[in-house]
């Protein structure tokens, strides 16, 4: 021992396999917050972690020190009467869950204080997708943060410098470093946002299959179980819904197009049966967690008004307006919303039924046509994407094609028709139905 503590010392420590101490965790996640902690440095920790994973005790002190990275919420539960609930996915394609279920329990009666991320790897994230409104302001002060959640009672909004810095750091990171899949990274990284965010209740969309971190519901299990028990001895009521990410959620993928999808959906206007039941699977839960229903029923009704009266539209238009953008958002939708200049159906080879989706592939067509990252000091292009993406057991021929994709070019456009036949499997039987809610745990 020189009494000399070196990260790289810390980093070989956990390249090699021995468990950190708290006290090496606490010097590494301070390093991350004030920048003295070198972007290869983050990295290698990054992957050190990813490949050699961490015990419980060390997924739990990170969690704990970038929770407290920075400032932490406290909110004046008198002052509020509502509980303070929140919900939040460990990724997905095509997953726009949080745009209509934060208005959703808002407009049921709870306080929404979301702290999104950005887009990780193939997955699209929910602050990108924000962005795509113009003027939305996602990087707000935290007292502008706590005006808007207790106005409108839902704020959807990043890291600000200081709530849980350490993340939003390691999250940049590990989506341009091949570290994403890792349960004590996303645990902690989720954690660290929601303990910062001083919440009553969480509730966790675990997903699992070819187009989630976690490729199987096996993974998935140990992933929600690490969550809801690293939450939980935090002092976070946690509960976890494992949903299957084997196919893209929804019709859409890319940050505009979701968002287009989201607001269409708040509005009535559009369903899909999949997204449907994973935004009640959630808003059942959160409702319940947070004493707000007495059962499943009496929330899915609640959550069922919420949706019908416009509650939860004028809950988003208002929240959307309070942070920057503009005020007539659902009057005026596809005017706000910048459309792709280059818009390509993708054929299908042959007809019949889509068979499989490889969702991940999908994501990365997304992230090549400009809507996700390659680096991480690059701009989404919040117009491009995929829409009518052709879900499993859809049939389709020379009519109906397998998605559309939005592109800035004749030639990104010609690249995503190929990638999403490639990625779009299509077969002469209808493929069976898996429901996509498939599990819970939690109390
Ligand atoms: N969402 C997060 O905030 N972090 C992760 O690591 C994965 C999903």
């Amino acid at each position: 021992m020189t009494g000399i503590w070196l990260a790289q010392e810390a980093i070989r420590a956990k390249r090699d396999g021995a468990a950190l101490s708290t006290a090496d965790i606490d010097r590494l996640v301070a390093g991350l917050s004030d920048g003295s902690l070198g972007d290869a440095q983050a990295g290698a920790l990054a992957m050190a972690i990813c490949i050699r994973g961490m015990e419980r005790a060390e997924t739990a002190a990170l969690t704990r020190a970038m929770a407290h990275s920075g400032t932490t919420m406290a909110w004046d539960r008198q002052a509020l009467g509502r509980p303070v609930l929140d919900k939040h996915s460990t990724g997905g394609v095509g997953d726009k869950v949080s745009l209509m279920l934060a208005p959703l329990l808002a407009a049921c009666g709870a306080v929404v204080p979301m702290i999104s991320g950005r887009g990780l790897g193939h997955t699209g994230g929910t602050l990108d997708k924000l962005e795509s409104i113009p003027g939305y302001q996602v990087m707000v002060e935290r007292a502008t943060f706590a005006r808007v959640v207790a106005d409108v009672g839902c704020a959807i909004i990043g890291q600000t410098a200081d709530l849980a810095p350490a993340d939003r750091r390691l999250y940049a990171v590990r989506d341009v470093t091949a570290t994403v899949e890792s349960v004590p990274l996303i645990t902690a990284s989720i954690l660290s946002k929601k303990l910062a965010a001083d919440l009553d209740a969480l509730v966790m969309d675990v997903t699992f299959g070819n187009g989630a971190f976690m490729g199987d519901l096996p993974s998935a299990r140990i992933l929600a179980r690490t969550i809801v028990e690293v939450a939980e001895s935090a002092g976070l009521a946690a509960v976890a819904v494992l949903t299957d990410m084997n196919q893209v959620l929804g019709t859409t993928a890319g940050n505009g197009l979701e968002v287009a999808e989201a607001l269409d959906w708040l509005a009535g206007e559009r369903s899909d049966p999949r997204l449907d039941a994973v935004v009640e699977a959630l808003g059942v839960e959160a409702l319940v967690a947070g004493g707000l229903a007495a059962d499943a029923d009496t929330a899915r009704t609640a959550l069922g008004a919420a949706r019908t009266s416009g509650a939860a539209a004028e809950t988003f238009a208002r929240m959307v307006a309070a942070l920057g953008g503009p005020t007539d958002l659902f009057e005026r939708r596809s005017a706000s919303l910048e459309v792709a200049p280059v818009r390509l159906e993708v054929a299908p080879a042959r007809s019949g039924y889509v068979s499989a989706h490889d969702a991940r592939a999908l994501g990365l067509v997304v992230v090549g046509l400009g809507g996700g990252r390659r680096n991480v000091s690059d701009r989404v292009d919040h117009a491009v994407g995929l829409s009518e993406v052709a879900g499993v057991g859809t049939w389709v021929d020379g009519s109906r094609p397998l998605a559309v994709v939005h592109a800035r070019s004749q030639d990104a456009a010609r690249a995503g028709v190929t990638g999403v036949q490639a990625a779009i499997s299509v077969g002469d039987e209808r493929p069976e139905t898996t429901p996509v809610v498939a599990e819970r745990l939690g109390p």
